[in-house]
């Protein structure tokens, strides 16, 4: 394919939730036209695209179609069906890369990674069997975080383990796990940052979060840490990005401790706590996205205001007549029904 895709290209995105739709949105500002791969026909990501396949991620077929429709291919969640890949990517360059996904798709070998990087993790071990458990309780200590190795999002797939009576793996059933040292963390900041084709990296200012109940809750900018820390942040970042010869946006979330930072996890996909930048950048993390897949130069992500981004989750959704009267930036994703935990859209508020 050409280095540059000319406006009127269209971008593959593998599935169509809210970041898909988000996507979406800033590709079409820049002309570029994106096809939607999502097994559900009113995916939140097709009411704002023409163009959209509605198929299992096991049907040979309809991916090869796919990827002979479009110009480039990228993805909006990490639990891409490995199969699935290997199909397209005989067809279409796929950005980020294998090597990214592979390493973010699985904690285990994440943590190996960052480590090898020499950068900090919470201390974790592999958990195969019950004996394994007691070893790395024994070693680790408690408290700890018993996870699922793939397929754990918002705090899904998690045991907290308080001390090592009655500990066990068993709730997990036979999914790979391993199990984390529970790190004391001041608070909790992300950084989302860019890598072009050509090398070059940009970061979003960090963002501080607060979770509830697993799931992310508020992320505000600017974070309260301090010049240090978040030039450390930012340069981690770059590093891992650059180590994977990664091309588009990854979300970084990271610990503050006492002793410097310590990363949680990575995410090779625009990030729920960067929305923030649609409303506090010129250029927000969704059209650096596709300037990265599109092969475009990477676009000036300078932070204009200070930002509180709220997501609306579940019956979070019933306020809104009165959120709609506050002056917030209101982002809404298109999903007909409220769930308990569900994303339903996020609202960014402007403090200056
Ligand atoms: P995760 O799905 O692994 O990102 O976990 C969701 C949230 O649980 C994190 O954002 C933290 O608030 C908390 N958490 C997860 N792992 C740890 C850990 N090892 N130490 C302390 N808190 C954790």
């Amino acid at each position: 394919m050409t280095d540059r895709l000319p406006p009127g290209s269209v971008i593959g995105i593998l599935g169509g939730g809210q970041l898909g739709r988000m996507l979406a949105l800033a590709a079409a500002r820049l002309g570029l036209a994106c096809h939607i791969y999502d097994p559900d026909a009113d995916a939140p990501a097709k009411q704002v695209t023409s163009r959209a396949t509605t198929a299992r991620y096991d049907d040979d077929a309809a991916l090869s179609a796919f990827a002979a429709a479009v110009d480039v291919v990228t993805y909006e969640f990490e639990n891409i069906p490995t199969a699935a890949l290997d199909l397209i990517e005989t067809l279409r360059e796929v950005h980020p890369n294998r090597r990214a996904l592979a390493t973010s798709q699985d904690r285990l070998m994440e943590k190996t990674f960052l480590n090898g990087l020499g950068l900090a993790t919470a201390p974790f071990a592999d958990i195969p069997d019950e004996d394994a458990l007691v070893r790395a309780i024994a070693e680790i200590g408690t408290p700890a975080i018993l996870k699922t190795r793939t397929l754990g999002y918002d705090g899904k797939g998690q045991v907290r383990i308080a001390d090592a009576a009655g500990a066990s793996r068993a709730s997990l059933g036979d999914a790979p796990a391993i199990l984390e040292g529970r790190v004391a963390f001041e608070r909790e900041i992300s950084v989302i940052g860019a890598r072009g084709r050509d090398g070059s990296v940009a970061c979003f200012d960090p963002g501080e979060n607060v979770h509830e109940g697993g799931i992310l809750h508020t992320t505000t900018v600017p974070a309260a840490i301090t010049a240090a820390q978040r030039t450390d942040a930012v340069l981690l970042t770059a590093r891992i990005l650059t180590e994977l010869d990664y091309v588009g946006v990854m979300g970084v979330e990271l610990f503050v401790t006492e002793r410097g930072l310590v990363v949680n996890e990575i995410a090779p996909r625009v990030h729920n706590s960067g929305h923030w930048t649609q409303d506090g950048c010129a250029i927000d993390q969704f059209e650096q996205h596709i300037r990265a897949v599109a092969g475009w130069p990477l676009g000036d992500g300078s932070r204009h205001s200070d930002v509180t981004m709220e997501n609306l989750i579940g019956d979070d959704i019933l306020r809104l007549p009165d959120i709609s009267a506050t002056g917030v930036a209101i982002h809404l994703y298109g999903k007909a029904e409220s769930r308990p935990g569900r994303k339903m859209g996020h609202v960014n508020r402007i403090a200056r």
